[in-house]
């Protein structure tokens, strides 16, 4: 177990790397490699779009990593035989003894009809700076934060971003003359924590942000501007911010390791039915959450069996499935939930007030990221 593949440096495979590096060193080989030649946070995307930042502040670029044992390679992955634990990129072929599948989930733009040519999604980089761009020419009319399928990343988001959206237009002074609608294919905002869903539906119903909950937005009439949801009602609107239909990505797909769309690992372990092949993160089913924290806390749990078996030490503990998240409630406060997602019998979340404190916690939480994978 020398050479170790990791593909993806995002959350997973950043941590990961990290994790291997710090225990192993130079005793093994580790390849990173990732088609982007940067990192950005998710939730980076909100910034984005609201204008408090620039795309280029938030990249952390791969060329600052330097940790003993890894090899940042910016390759674009085009086949993955998990077989043969063989990967070909765009520059070459890899060969491993263990290989990471932490390549996370891309956009399915197609499978939402008009969403291209109508609407406008702020889940990528790209597309939130469209968006940050269209913002400040809306003053009037019916904005819809729209969710086009489940599972997404980050399910508060698309919650963030209405209650973002209601400050950026009032700041403007023409929030009366706007409607937000907040169009969601759950019942309630987060459904594993009632305490979190009611604090964000409180602060829905006193900022006059509507709430159309069970749905998904199932196409867009770029003509008439209407979004065709999946029960067939129409809703006008002036200005679409959307969450695309997610899919792992294509190279994944092709592989032959997915069900469903996504990569089946052992809950427990991660691993998937392919030896010595692991999957982590968003491109993984495991019954978490789409989130950084929780592609995150897989990889720890993957590095520390690696780690073991190197070693010769006891295996870790089960993945847990547990981490938290921050919500931006608007009003320069941000709330937090913390989840657990494995460990008991359901799903449970439990809720902490939006404060100024939390600010500066998720502020942390960024930073510390950035210091432990990039140096910064
Ligand atoms: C608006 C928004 C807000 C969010 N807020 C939060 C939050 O507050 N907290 C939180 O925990 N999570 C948040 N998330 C979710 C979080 O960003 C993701 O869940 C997380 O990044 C998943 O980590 P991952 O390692 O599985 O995949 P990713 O971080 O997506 O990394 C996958 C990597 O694989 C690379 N890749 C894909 N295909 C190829 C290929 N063919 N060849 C080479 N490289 C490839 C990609 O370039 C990417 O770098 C948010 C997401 C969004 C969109």
């Amino acid at each position: 177990m020398r050479r170790v593949v990791i593909l993806g440096a995002g959350f997973g495979g950043l941590e990961l790397a990290t994790m291997l590096s710090e225990e192993l060193g130079d005793d093994i080989d580790i390849a990173l490699i990732d088609k982007n030649d940067a990192f950005v946070f998710g939730y980076s995307k909100l910034d984005v779009l609201f204008g408090r930042t620039t795309p280029d502040a938030v990249r952390l670029p791969y060329r600052d990593i330097a940790k003993p044992g890894v090899r940042f390679l910016q390759e674009t992955i085009t086949s993955i035989d998990p077989e043969a634990r063989r990967v070909t990129t765009d520059a070459g072929v890899h060969d491993a003894d263990v290989l990471i599948v932490a390549l996370g989930a891309d956009y399915d733009l197609d499978a939402t009809p008009g969403i291209a040519e109508a609407g406008n999604e702020f889940y990528s980089v790209a597309g939130a700076e469209r968006l940050a761009g269209l913002l400040p020419v809306f003053s009037r009319g019916r904005a819809i934060v729209g969710v086009c399928g489940a599972p997404f990343k980050c399910p508060p988001a698309p919650s963030e971003a209405a209650l973002l959206l209601h400050d950026y237009l009032s700041v403007r002074g023409v929030r009366d003359a706007c409607e937000i609608s907040l169009v969601m294919p759950f019942g309630t905002p987060v459904p594993p924590s009632p305490d979190t869903s009611e604090a964000l539906l409180a602060a829905f119903a006193e900022r006059g942000i509507e709430f159309v909950s069970g749905r998904r937005v199932a196409s867009l009439d770029a003509g008439r501007s209407v979004a065709v949801l999946d029960d067939g009602s129409e809703m006008p609107f002036d200005l679409f911010l959307g969450v695309p239909r997610h899919q792992a990505p294509g190279v994944v797909l092709a592989s032959g390791m997915s069900e469903d769309g996504y990569v089946p690992v052992s809950s427990k372990t991660l691993e998937t039915r392919f030896p010595g092949v692991y999957a982590v993160g968003d491109v993984a089913t495991i019954g978490v959450p789409k989130a950084g924290v929780f592609a995150e806390g897989a990889a720890r749990v993957v590095a520390d069996s690696l780690v073991a078996t190197l070693r010769g030490g006891e295996q870790p503990a089960a993945y847990g499935g547990q981490g938290s998240c921050y919500i931006e409630f608007g009003a320069d406060r941000v709330g937090r939930v913390d989840i657990d997602f494995l460990s008991g019998p359901k799903p449970t979340g439990t809720f902490r007030e939006p404060s100024a404190a939390l600010v500066a916690e998720k502020h942390d939480f960024g930073s510390s990221r950035s210091a432990r994978w990039f140096g910064r």
